[in-house]
């Protein structure tokens, strides 16, 4: 199983327009959910591919929108969890006539029962989404329609998945997981004669496109000359959209599930100053760059200056890069090498300095030693996401529990001898992770239907549990 948390787009035009040219806009505006690699389908054509990020390919996007030009295509860009990007493993992927681009991780329910240790351990022969498309074309060719083909599918997958699809007809469909755990949108734009769907809605405001509503979990949306048709390949009682996405993943200026992200992150913020009112510091400081709305709302709720402590060099060769999503812990060092403090704010201040996560601790420990040099009298480091404890089967790149800053192998061990451990490792002086209740409540949405698995180790919402060991356990592959 090859996991992958990445962006899609789909777009369809009913008036003839080139559609090529806003399928690349979309997925720069997506590049927060994968770095490594993109592509592009369009009818009759195999798919276009590329490593790296788009805009790498900037030179060729003018040849690229005319030999493609097409009134509908999907695209893709690549987060990939295991070794290198490799162009084999970029999406979309064609099968027969069906082009898919898939955002999510999927595996067959028994592998994923018997998955121990985390994603990165399992075995890599094959693509989940190669192995989804050929079971759908399988299934479409012994009775038509995608939404029955889906419905089957389900049943014999687990996992998280948001596609597009691009059929022989030049129809684009879209479908989400019926948990809803990855984000999806509608919109349009010219009146309707353009519609979109994209796994944010920043891609549909970098093409001018307005958001129309979020496709709902277990639904299937054809775009096609008949125009949107809507049907539900699934239900189930209860959603179990990711949490990660409102305080790390997901781009600021997007709309989730009706939620303003970075309102929410504001609002995050403001909660954690509740849970951990650090009156007398001097000033609070963001990491760069997903944690400034929280940050901004922490200092506003408690009256503590804000400021920018942390500067993230964006002329380095990893500058424009996110840390958490590159698969390389050398290149992860990178990136941090280059987050770099300003004395002059920090010097003999109390900082408390609010992220949006503590993964393997990387970059913890490199900012707090950074600030420490930089001359800060105290540092406080507040997460806005509570201690991650366990591998996410549903399409984040979290590595296996041993890997885990917060991982406990002792079962009975309390969050705060868990917390008191993490804050030893990474050097600071105090250390707060926020609960689910509190990011739930912030974000506007009952906790019980978001997922919080990687926190809690519950993993009821994917329907299937996996075994779990760490590395070098007996049974860890
Ligand atoms: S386990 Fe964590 S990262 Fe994965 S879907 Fe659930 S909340 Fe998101």
């Amino acid at each position: 199983m090859v996991r992958e948390n990445c962006g899609v787009v789909g777009i369809f035009s009913s008036g003839g327009d080139n559609v090529v040219p806003m399928a690349i806009d979309a997925l720069r505006a997506l590049q927060h959910r994968g770095q490594e690699a993109w592509g592009i389908a369009v009818p009759g054509r195999a798919p276009v591919r590329r490593l790296g990020l788009v805009s790498a390919a900037a030179g060729e996007f003018d040849e690229m929108s005319r030999l493609f030009s097409s009134s509908a295509a999907i695209g893709h860009v690549r987060y990939s969890t295991v070794g290198r990007s490799s162009l084999e493993n970029a999406q979309p992927l064609k099968v027969a006539d069906l082009c898919v681009a898939h955002n999510g991780t999927l595996s067959g329910a028994s592998e994923v029962a018997a998955m121990a240790g985390g994603c990165t351990f399992t075995p890599q022969a094959s693509s989940d989404t190669l192995a989804a498309a050929r079971r759908l074309v399988e299934l479409m060719s012994k009775a038509p329609g995608l939404g029955r083909a889906l419905s089957v599918l389900r049943d014999e997958m687990a996992g998280s998945y948001c596609f597009a699809f691009l059929a022989g007809d030049g129809s684009v469909y879209a479908a989400r997981d019926p948990r809803g755990f990855r984000p999806m949108v509608l919109g349009s734009r010219a009146g309707g004669r353009v519609r979109v769907v994209a796994s944010e809605s920043a891609a549909l405001s970098a093409i001018g496109a307005s958001l129309e509503r979020d496709v709902r979990p277990g639904e299937i949306v054809r775009l096609g000359a008949a125009g949107l048709e809507s049907e539900t390949f699934a239900r189930e009682d209860r959603t179990a959209h990711c949490s990660f996405e409102f305080t790390y993943f997901a781009h600021p200026s997007s709309t989730m599930e009706g939620k303003s992200v970075y309102l929410a992150r504001r609002a995050i913020g403001a909660g954690l100053a509740k849970k951990f009112p650090l009156r007398e510091a001097d000033l609070v400081i963001p990491v760069p760059d997903s944690a400034r709305p929280a940050a901004l709302g922490y200092a506003r709720e408690l009256g503590i200056p804000f400021d920018e402590g942390l500067i993230k060099d964006r002329y380095s060769k990893k500058g424009p890069l996110r840390s958490f999503i590159e698969p390389r812990q050398d290149d992860r060092v990178e990136i941090n090498r280059w987050i770099i403090p300003i004395r002059q704010i920090v010097e003999g201040r109390h900082v408390v300095v609010i992220d949006d996560s503590l993964v393997r601790g990387t970059s913890s420990r490199a900012i707090v030693a950074a600030l420490r040099g930089a001359g800060a009298r105290r540092i406080s480091m507040l997460v806005t996401y509570p201690p991650i404890q366990h591998p996410c089967y549903a399409g984040i790149d979290f590595p296996s529990r041993a890997e885990l800053a917060a991982h406990s192998d002792l079962p009975d061990q309390s969050l705060e001898a868990v917390t008191e451990r993490v804050r030893a490792d990474i050097g600071a002086d105090f250390l707060g992770y926020n609960d689910a209740g509190n990011l739930a409540r912030a974000v506007g949405i009952d906790e019980s239907s978001m997922c919080f698995t990687c926190h809690t180790g519950d993993y009821a919402t994917l329907g299937v549990t996996p075994a779990h060991a760490a590395r070098g356990d007996p049974g860890a592959r």
